[in-house]
């Protein structure tokens, strides 16, 4: 059966393997051979989707993950705040498109006097950036006319990308939102890095059915000089996303389902009750224990530029 590229929309394109998300459900995963994306096949349905979006963010929780975790990664909301302070003016106007619980605009808020904005799709997230007041927070997707042209001195997506349905339209919309000389930062899993190479279906930023479309950061790059940006920085490690890549996507490898660990994490207990108390012991035990040659991996596939994530960051001319 052909699948039809989720960006190109053209029909010349391959299958290259199969993949299982945390429903069971099968998915491939196709490459489009006229632009290159990669992409997930079939389309995913909506009530899947909301299925999926809704068991990430399961039950009434202050945060996403468990106490310890939550902690860890805003200490990482924090840093990419303050990198995107480093490169903006006092007043700029900023967007944080799929900005989930506000917290990286939060962080930002205390570098300098900004004028924020957040984009969520309805959820639980949303609703905890509702609550965050610096936010000017709009509870939808991106679409033409939202804001006004040229309007932007950055536009930030956190690994949002990959989740958008419309991803040509949305690089346009941004475009013509952006003001000139303004900043577009990006990241996404990098799906020509090694961990996507080796783990394929297995690899744990696929995140099925989440996880639409990829391009790989040469095309991508492509892609936005033909929008008219230059790229102005590049930065392959990040310990907040890739040592765990290599951790679950091992155990997604040594396990029957897939991201059994993770959901822990989340404070989800519920999924794949088969796993144990004893058995997450040993999983928690791998996960300390290999953390350290993971990190020195993640520096090596830096070096070689073979993340598993990347952070791009774009000047518009
Ligand atoms: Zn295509």
């Amino acid at each position: 059966m052909a699948c039809i590229c989720r960006y190109c929309k053209n029909i010349q394109t391959e299958q290259l393997f199969e993949t299982i998300d945390i429903f069971q459900n099968k998915w491939a995963i196709c490459k489009c051979n006229i632009c290159n994306a990669f992409f997930i096949s079939p389309e995913p349905k909506q009530d899947q989707l909301k299925l999926a979006y809704d068991y990430a963010y399961y039950g009434e929780c202050e945060n996403k993950f468990i106490f310890s975790v939550e902690k860890f990664i805003d200490y990482f909301r924090r840093r990419k705040a303050k990198y995107i302070a480093s490169l903006i003016p006092e007043n700029a106007k900023v967007l944080d498109l799929g900005c989930g619980n506000g917290r990286f605009l939060r962080h930002l808020s205390t570098f300098g006097n900004y004028d924020l904005h957040g984009l969520e799709i309805e959820g639980a997230s949303a609703e905890r950036a509702c609550k965050i007041k610096e936010i000017k927070l709009r509870v939808k997707s991106l679409k033409q006319n939202d804001y006004p042209d040229s309007s932007f001195d950055v536009i930030t997506l956190f690994h949002v990308f990959e989740h958008i349905d419309n991803p040509k339209e949305t690089l346009v919309i941004i475009k013509n939102i952006l003001k000139k000389d303004g900043l577009l930062v990006v990241s996404f899993p990098n799906i020509a890095g090694w961990q996507a190479k080796i783990f394929k279906g297995k690899w744990y930023h696929l995140d099925p059915p989440r996880h639409l479309f990829f391009l790989d950061s040469v095309d991508f790059i492509n892609v936005m000089e033909g929008f008219g940006f230059i790229l102005v920085q590049k930065n392959w490690f990040s310990f907040e996303q890739n040592p765990y890549g290599w951790i679950q996507s091992c155990l997604n490898l040594m396990c029957n389902k897939r991201e059994v660990l993770y959901e822990r994490l989340k404070g989800n207990n519920s999924y794949a009750p088969e796993y144990r108390t004893f058995n997450i012991f040993f999983q928690k035990l791998f996960f300390i224990f290999t953390l350290p040659f993971f990190i020195l991996l993640d520096i090596a596939e830096s070096v070689f530029g073979k993340s598993a994530t990347v952070r791009l960051t774009f000047r518009k001319k």
